[in-house]
């Protein structure tokens, strides 16, 4: 196999995403083009923020590839599920924001299948395979200034039916005991002596 050279200068990313991704899916390879590109585009600016707008493979793209975690708030984490993401200048707040473009992926009849949940029938090698013969091709990009909502470290209450602290912007309840959100069901606890 001749890799592109721009495929060997990513060939280090690949790795990377496959170790600490589990695997190298289509979305890792899709990302990692996307920052690539993303980069390439801003230049060298001072430090960077970045977007992504779906919970999936490109928050592990971003932080194989630049210095922005989820952790260390540098990486906004979008729940649209869309296939985008814009890195930006942390000062200026310009930037580039890379999307899969469809209209370049109706061209690539396996990606197309992919990304649309279609039959269910392709197999990931043959995506990858694909999305690597593309790079570029089926993405598009645009410049963006990002509107930013600072992040307050506002008030804390204790949310009078758990005991545990929360936001006090929550209202008075956590957003669990208020019902708004959920995601589990106590089976068995204990309170910790002491
Ligand atoms: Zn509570």
């Amino acid at each position: 196999l001749v890799l592109s050279t721009r495929k060997q200068n990513l060939r280090h990313y690949f790795e990377e995403g496959a170790k600490f991704h589990g695997h190298l899916s289509p979305g890792l390879v899709i990302g990692i083009f996307m920052v690539d590109l993303a980069e390439e585009i801003l230049g060298s600016p001072g430090l960077v923020d970045a977007v992504v707008e779906t919970q999936l493979c490109l928050p592990d793209v971003v932080q194989i590839m630049t210095p922005c975690s989820y952790g260390n708030g540098w990486l906004r984490v979008k729940d649209w599920g869309k296939f985008a993401l814009t890195l930006y200048d942390k000062e200026r707040r310009d930037g580039v924001r890379v999307y899969l473009d469809m209209e370049k992926v109706k061209n690539y009849p396996r990606i197309y299948q992919w990304y649309m949940r279609e039959n269910g029938g392709v197999e990931t090698g043959q995506v990858v395979s694909e999305i690597m013969g593309a790079e570029r091709a089926i993405l598009s990009w645009e410049r963006v200034r990002v509107k930013v909502t600072p992040k307050e470290k506002g008030p804390v209450s204790i949310c009078p039916v758990c005991g545990e602290t929360h936001p006090a912007s929550n209202g008075e309840l956590c957003p669990r005991c208020s019902g708004r959100d959920d995601y589990y069901r106590v089976i068995n606890g204990e309170i910790t002596p002491g």
